[in-house]
């Protein structure tokens, strides 16, 4: 269940921190994440992030099997780790806060990671956090596909990204 303490969205979500952590990671709990994409609007919000520019890409992977989509939120910069005081004085990153499922959490390396297997991503598309963001329950042929950065199927392509 969500927290029902956080912030309202109409909230202000660049209020100043005070405390940053030692090795700031977000850790994604795959097995909680249902693809809504309100990480990533939410970060574009909070950091008035242009148009067309996402520094987190929810991915919609088809699973081989059939059976419906893998879904993978792929944060290719942050501007919260790179930008301590944009977290909040005792409130996590606005994709934290928006996350209907708590998928992903916000910390120090060793607490966030604690209590669980985790991986990286070691693709393209994850640039500059290879190390500052990991994932719980990532399939092996999930990261395969990513890792690799080769062409995705039409289908891993969510139209609303193609929005102009
Ligand atoms: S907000 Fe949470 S559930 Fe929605 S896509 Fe992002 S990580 Fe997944």
């Amino acid at each position: 269940m969500s927290d029902p303490t956080r912030p309202l969205p109409h909230e202000d979500l660049n209020v100043r921190s005070e405390v940053a952590p030692t090795r700031p990671t977000f850790a994604v709990d795959l097995r909680r994440c249902i693809g809504c994409h309100a990480c990533s609007v939410a970060c574009k919000t909070a950091h008035d992030v242009p148009l067309g520019v996402f520094p987190i890409r929810v991915r919609w992977l088809p699973r081989p099997e059939g059976g419906g989509h893998a879904f993978v939120p792929v944060f290719s910069e942050s501007k919260c780790k790179d930008d301590p005081a944009s977290t909040s004085a005792g409130l996590a990153p606005a994709c934290v806060r928006a996350c209907p499922t708590e998928a992903i959490r916000f910390g120090d390396h060793d607490d966030v990671t604690a209590g669980g297997a985790n991986q990286t991503l070691t693709g393209p598309e994850a640039t500059d956090l290879k190390e500052d963001v990991v994932y719980r329950d990532l399939p092996d042929w999930v990261a395969g596909k990513l890792n690799r950065g080769a062409a995705l199927d039409p289908r891993d392509e969510d139209p609303i990204y193609e929005q102009r």
